[in-house]
């Protein structure tokens, strides 16, 4: 049977990505990796996947796959980005970043709200090929925050495409529905057709 390592020390993550892969390859074993952890030093989402998807290939001799996520603020130019665990510091703490966030935009009006939630994905085989794709989801930053579901930035991230007056944050959507919309979604749907070079 087909192995891949999944590249995260986090259980959610690998049943997630379990689920993803028996849709289209039941014959591939997603498997945890529990090796050494290399330093995130890339300047793209797609780097810093890159960078762990290799190290875990390189420890195992398996393909391996890995994510890296975040929240780019236009008028920002992108940022947080690839610093959106510890925007506000290193203790990650993920209220005290979306305040930050809040406070940075205070004087921001709607129309420049505008932002997007990104999730790259690797696989790198363990002869070296490498493979990245991304899901996007846009939307705006909210003025306060509002919602009690999901993590992070959800509570301050309304997603385009609702109706005008019923406007929710992520974190007021329901797990299902921000399961079938969102970047995550996204960016697996665009890596279903890599499971087949496996
Ligand atoms: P990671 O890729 O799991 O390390 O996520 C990086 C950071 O991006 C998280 O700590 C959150 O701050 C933010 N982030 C990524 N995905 C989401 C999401 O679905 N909702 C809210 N915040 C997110």
């Amino acid at each position: 049977m087909p192995k891949v390592v999944l590249a995260t020390h986090n259980p959610h993550k690998v049943a997630e990505f379990q689920q993803i892969v028996a849709m289209t390859r039941p014959d591939v074993e997603v498997i945890g990796y529990g090796g050494p952890e290399p330093v995130e030093d890339g300047v793209t989402f797609a780097e810093n996947a890159l960078i762990k998807a290799r190290a875990a290939a390189a420890h195992t001799g398996f393909a391996a796959m890995a994510d890296d996520s975040g929240i780019s603020v236009d008028v920002l130019g992108g940022s947080p980005g690839i610093f959106s665990a510890y925007w506000a510091g290193q203790q990650k703490d993920a209220t005290a970043n979306l305040e930050l966030l809040l406070d940075q935009l205070a004087d921001i009006a709607d129309p420049h709200r505008t932002a997007q939630f990104v999730s790259t994905i690797a696989l790198v085989t363990p002869e070296g090929i490498e493979h990245t794709v991304a899901g996007v989801w846009p939307g705006r930053l909210a003025r306060a925050a509002s919602g009690s579901g999901g993590f992070g930035y959800d509570p301050i991230f309304i997603p385009d495409g609702q109706p005008a007056g019923a406007e929710r944050t992520t974190a007021e959507l329901t797990s299902a529905e921000k399961q079938s919309q969102s970047h995550r979604a996204r960016a697996f749907q665009a890596f279903v057709p890599l499971l087949k070079t496996l």
